[in-house]
């Protein structure tokens, strides 16, 4: 197997040849040499120069160095060349296998209008929309007839770039030819189209799987509308809050998209969910960043079923197999600021501490000591948490991301922080614009403060109980301290200073038996402390001091 990709995803997929016994190179660019997750690789070709056009995005290249080193197959993973037809025909004109679809397939698919036209055969729900080829005029007749606000796209678009809300006719007819020429640009094709806008929808996606023995399945549902400028930031499965007639008619809605291009291999079918109606959105041709959630609430291993797919192996389950269990949210890590609008933030990781429980896969392609470069998506890692409910997967959130710690490059981490304490998040009444609404970088500047309150027991569906970390500087002893407090049932609080010593962190509540008298109104006197920064007055009464 070749893999023609880089970061994280590099890794997974050699995972997954190794479960499967098949060897492996990876390329990387020169840069991408030194990082962590290309000294794992078993054989690793150093392929071209920092630019993606020079390594990641170089066709030739690749598949030179795929019959080179006497490879079979090449899995291009997502972004990059994934969902390129004319990389995965050029893979197959050299006698490869692709790892994906069929180019065809690729080609129908990518075109968005001519996706609708497919889909809208099996009658799949979407929103009012144009057809591709008109002209300016044609497009505003349409538009007028449909109703505003609608969304221009362009026909060949991707990767959320270039689209644009229009609320009247004579904004369209401004907006058009721009509209235009920024298509051709990015995408080498000036048409446009346009789609009712759908003002506040959830983003809904199936995980899709068909072989090449006409067999079709999904793995369920999952939530991406944690955005920001249209791009994804946290992804959960299985979608929140569907009503079991809605969920269904979802997945079958996704099959239906599979079904009506004879789908083969891993796809995502994406839509926008609102008030209790769904609409198709596009399907993605390749395996996509968020596919661990699905991995974990069905124990499935999506890569290498990708592998046995593309070898023409039959799937090995039936829709009846497959068995959706617990809950799984990734947060995705960024070398971005959210502290100046997501900025990228690049540089040397001087520090790196990760969480370790059972209950945490992460995907990773960074390690202490690595430089964060410029030239590509700023993805450090993907963590992925897991619970036997929503509630539980988001408290031992709140636990993982506080251990969680990077120096050296500003990271989305502490944006995560904040959406724990969201109760838009925790009680899923989520939009795609939600994070746009109400997050501001001040949102970061009292979540110390915030952090404590759980969001879960603000919104009023906890049932359970949540254990937290926070940092809390004394005003009275004028250190700093970790603090562990358990939110227990009905918005009672236990707080338990730790201390540190020379033999490690100690919790106060085991020291407490074997301290001194002194101690112990030093310890009585910081947990009340800690409780009067952290516990609103109304909540004082029900405080318990441990
Ligand atoms: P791309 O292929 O560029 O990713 P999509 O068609 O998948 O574009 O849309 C990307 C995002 O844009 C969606 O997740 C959603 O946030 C927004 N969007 C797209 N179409 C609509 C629509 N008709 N109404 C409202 N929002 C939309």
């Amino acid at each position: 197997m070749l893999i023609a990709n880089r970061g994280e995803i590099a890794l997974r997929v050699q995972r997954a040849c190794d479960k499967l016994g098949l060897q492996s190179v990876m390329i990387a660019s020169e840069p991408d040499k030194e990082l962590w997750y290309a000294r794992q690789a078993h054989e690793l070709v150093v392929i071209g120069g920092a630019p993606a056009r020079d390594s990641y995005l170089a066709v030739e290249k690749i598949v030179q160095t795929a019959i080179e080193r006497k490879c079979d197959a090449v899995h291009p993973g997502y972004g990059f060349l994934s969902e390129n037809a004319d990389f995965a025909q050029a893979v197959e004109d050299a006698g490869l296998t692709f790892i994906g679809p069929s180019p065809d397939m690729i080609r129908i698919l990518g075109d968005k209008v001519a996706a609708r036209a497919r889909a809208l055969e099996y009658d799949v729900p979407m929103t009012p929309g144009s057809p591709g080829g008109l002209n300016d005029e044609e497009l505003v007749a349409a538009a007028e007839k449909i109703g505003f606000p609608v969304i221009i796209k362009a026909v060949a678009g991707g990767g959320g770039r270039g689209m644009r809300i229009i609320s009247s006719s004579q904004e369209m007819r401004e907006l058009l030819p721009r509209a235009r020429a920024e298509a051709l640009k990015n995408f080498s094709n000036s048409d446009v189209y346009f789609e009712k806008y759908i003002i506040n929808p959830r983003h809904v996606e199936v995980q899709v799987f068909g072989d090449a023995h006409g067999n079709l399945v999904h793995f369920g549902t999952r939530d991406c509308s944690t955005q920001r400028r249209h791009q994804k930031l946290v992804e959960e499965a299985p979608a929140p809050l569907l009503s079991p007639e809605l969920r269904e008619a979802i997945h079958t809605a996704a099959l239906n998209v599979a079904r009506s291009v004879n789908y083969r291999n891993a796809g995502t079918a994406e839509f926008l969910v609102k008030d209790g109606q769904f609409y198709f959105l596009e399907m993605n041709t390749r395996i996509q960043v968020e596919h661990p959630v699905s991995e974990i609430i069905t124990g499935t291993d999506l890569v290498a079923l990708q592998l046995m797919v593309a070898m023409g192996e039959p799937l090995p389950m039936s829709q009846q197999d497959i068995k959706f269990s617990g809950h799984a949210i990734e947060f995705r890590m960024y070398a971005e600021d959210p502290r100046a609008n997501f900025s990228p933030a690049r540089g040397r990781i001087t520090s790196l501490k990760r969480p370790t429980k059972p209950w945490i896969r992460e995907d990773y392609a960074y390690e202490e000591g690595d430089d964060v470069s410029l030239h590509y998506d700023a993805m450090m890692s993907k963590l992925i948490v897991i619970g036997d409910t929503r509630s539980e997967a988001i408290s031992r959130s709140v636990e993982a991301l506080t251990e969680y710690k990077v120096g050296g490059v500003a990271t989305t981490r502490d944006f995560h922080r904040w959406l724990l304490t969201s109760t838009t998040f925790a009680s899923s009444p989520l939009d795609i614009n939600y994070v746009e609404r109400e997050f501001s970088p001040t949102s970061l500047e009292d979540l110390l403060l915030r952090d404590i309150r759980d969001p879960l027991h603000r919104a009023g569906v906890g049932d359970f109980e949540v254990k937290e970390f926070m940092d809390y500087r004394s005003l009275k002893y004028g250190h700093s301290y970790t603090v562990e407090v358990i939110h227990r049932k009905g918005g009672f609080f236990e707080v338990t200073p730790i201390l540190f010593t020379e033999r490690g962190n100690l919790k106060a509540r085991k020291r407490y038996r074997r301290a001194s008298n002194g101690m112990k109104a030093a310890l009585d006197s910081l947990a009340k402390e800690v409780l009067e920064v952290v516990a609103p007055e109304e909540l004082f009464q029900g405080v318990s001091v441990k």
